[in-house]
């Protein structure tokens, strides 16, 4: 860990960035032209505003900073205990990240750090840090200052995971990213803004997440990456669903259905799933539409899904089922247990 600034006596808000690539470090290879992540220093040296911010700024870097595309569970285990080891010290945390898989990092952290009363900012951007149009600096800026704001009782405004990218601050676990172009780049269709990054930044108190009871904060650390997506089309064979469901050691499974949750009702989709789930696989329904929810009885197609032992992925993202899998059986638990976990919230990812 390297200290800018640092001086922990003083009442500064004392934040740690934990940098771990995306395009937000990157330099253009000078060979290929492709562009290629780089370290932490050649970053801040691009931001030399951040000086202005009279806060004290500490920074963990990767080892190798990384394309968020190759992002693994084991790199949100390695996020999650640097944020558990210096939890006490720090006012906020800034994660640096790239966009790609964003919002699973941020869906799966919200799973991980329990019982989380400081803000956890995720941010990145669209273009490196060393162009001239880059949103990285503003992006970067901005996630301090939400890092460090207070509440009028002197408590942290957020007090969750959260993405901040362009005029947003969004629920990570209720974000996707939907443009690979655009500087907003993430949207939140069935939960609202957290904030809205103007000339101000103006919260949105009534949905920010806030831990009840005094439980303290607790880390979780197992993940279990037997889960995959089974995307839904019209002509998906009986060939093509049998062998995705037949995968061996395979135990959860994000299914991506039509509209309000509704699949194929031919007797052998059906077959295949109802023999799926008595083995014990867990299937989550979630639409492949961004907005709205799987409505499970409103159509007689989302009905036999149900019937068969699907479990309706309610209005969740796909990168939150999916993570939320993941941590579930991570946990150790029985399917039983896991179908049941996932139809309630554990960290605001779901109505
Ligand atoms: N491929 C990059 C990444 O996810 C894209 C970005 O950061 O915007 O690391």
């Amino acid at each position: 860990m390297c200290c800018a600034l640092s001086n922990t006596e003083s009442k500064r808000p004392h934040i740690l960035i934990i940098y771990t690539g995306g395009t937000i470090g990157m330099i253009e290879n000078a060979d290929s032209g492709a562009l290629e992540p780089f370290d932490f220093d050649h970053l801040i040296d691009n931001v030399p505003k951040i000086k202005r911010l009279d806060y004290d700024i500490d920074n963990f870097q990767f080892d190798v900073p990384l394309d968020s595309s190759a992002m693994h569970p084991n790199h949100w285990i390695e996020i999650v205990k640097i944020i558990e080891d210096n939890y006490d010290r720090y006012d906020g945390f800034v994660v640096l990240h790239g966009t790609d898989t964003m919002a699973y990092t941020a869906s799966a952290l919200s799973f991980m750090l329990q019982n989380l009363r400081k803000p956890v900012v995720i941010t990145g951007s669209q273009l490196p840090i060393g162009e001239v149009r880059t949103d990285g600096e503003e992006n970067l800026i901005t996630a301090l200052q939400v890092a460090a704001a207070k509440d009028s009782d002197g408590t942290p405004m957020v007090q969750e995971v959260a993405i901040l990218f362009e005029n947003y601050l969004w629920r990570g676990n209720r974000s996707t990213k939907h443009s690979s172009d655009n500087f907003n780049a993430f949207k939140s269709s069935n939960y609202p803004r957290l904030a809205k990054i103007g000339l101000g930044i103006s919260y949105r108190k009534d949905a920010l997440w806030r831990t009840e009871g005094d439980a303290p904060f607790n880390v979780r650390y197992g993940l279990d990456t037997n889960v995959m997506y089974m995307d839904l089309f019209p002509g998906i064979s009986e060939t093509v669903v049998r062998h995705q469901l037949a995968i061996p050691g395979l135990k959860g499974v994000v299914m991506k259905t039509f509209g309000a949750g509704n699949g194929p009702t031919a007797e052998w989709f059906l077959d295949a799933i109802r023999e799926a789930v008595d083995r014990g696989l867990v299937i989550v329904n979630v639409s492949q539409c961004d907005n709205g929810m799987v409505n499970p009885t409103r159509y007689k197609t989302g009905t036999v899904l149900n019937r068969a032992g699907v479990i309706p992925g309610h209005d969740l993202t796909s990168e939150a089922a999916i993570t939320k899998l993941m941590f579930l059986f991570g946990q150790g638990l029985t399917s039983e247990e896991v179908k049941k976990e996932m139809e309630s919230p554990l960290a605001g990812e779901m109505d």
